[in-house]
């Protein structure tokens, strides 16, 4: 049986957050790397479009959430947490997800996209034009500079490969160049 087979036997062929039982599709819950039968729920169109678009979300809407925020299933939960956090201003999410219990596990999955992080929490790491930075990344630097503590100077035009963040702090960003890892301040790379 495929995914969709699966999920409609799961599910009782019905959307499992408001309950539709019409347009139903697969939703991947993100990030996709979890996949599969415990990553995916089957969700109508209004509210994958409103899950996709945050724009066009209708809070009332989502008043289903007060009974699917109970599922058994942590792909359920896991985007019930979602939405609640977006809309949680309205006064009603926020009581639902104080009622909401999460797993360890089942948290970090559900913040792995930014959702429910207030954005001044947020620690964005952007480079000398702008672009947003991640762990990972390969940037290049834009000048010599000076390495503290050594009479080591990078060169302008060095690649850095696979830079990691200082979650802390959105200015700094660490890389091996040379063989030396070495902090380098955000504003003295571009993204390559
Ligand atoms: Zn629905």
């Amino acid at each position: 049986m495929g995914l969709l087979e699966d999920l409609q036997n799961r599910s009782g062929n019905q959307c499992e957050l408001c309950g539709a039982t019409e347009e139903l599709k697969v939703y991947e819950v993100p990030p996709v790397s979890t996949g599969g039968l415990d990553g995916s729920l089957l969700a109508c169109s209004t509210c994958l479009g409103q899950i996709e678009n945050p724009d066009t979300v209708d809070s009332n809407h989502w008043r289903c959430l007060n009974d699917s925020m109970w599922s058994e299933h942590d792909a359920v939960k896991v985007v019930a947490w979602r939405m609640l956090n977006r809309l949680k201003s309205e006064g009603w999410p926020q009581d639902l997800l104080d009622m909401m219990y999460l797993d360890d596990e089942v948290l970090t999955w559900a913040k792995a996209t930014g959702e429910g992080q207030d954005v001044a929490d947020m620690v964005v790491h952007r480079d000398s034009n702008g672009v947003i930075l991640e762990n990972g990344d390969n940037v290049v630097l834009i000048k010599d500079l000076k390495v503290k503590g050594s009479s080591m100077v990078a060169k302008q035009g060095t690649a850095v490969r696979r830079i990691s963040l200082d979650r802390e702090n959105a200015e700094y960003i660490e890389g091996k160049v040379d063989g030396q890892q070495i902090v380098i301040l955000t504003k003295y790379v571009k993204k390559l």
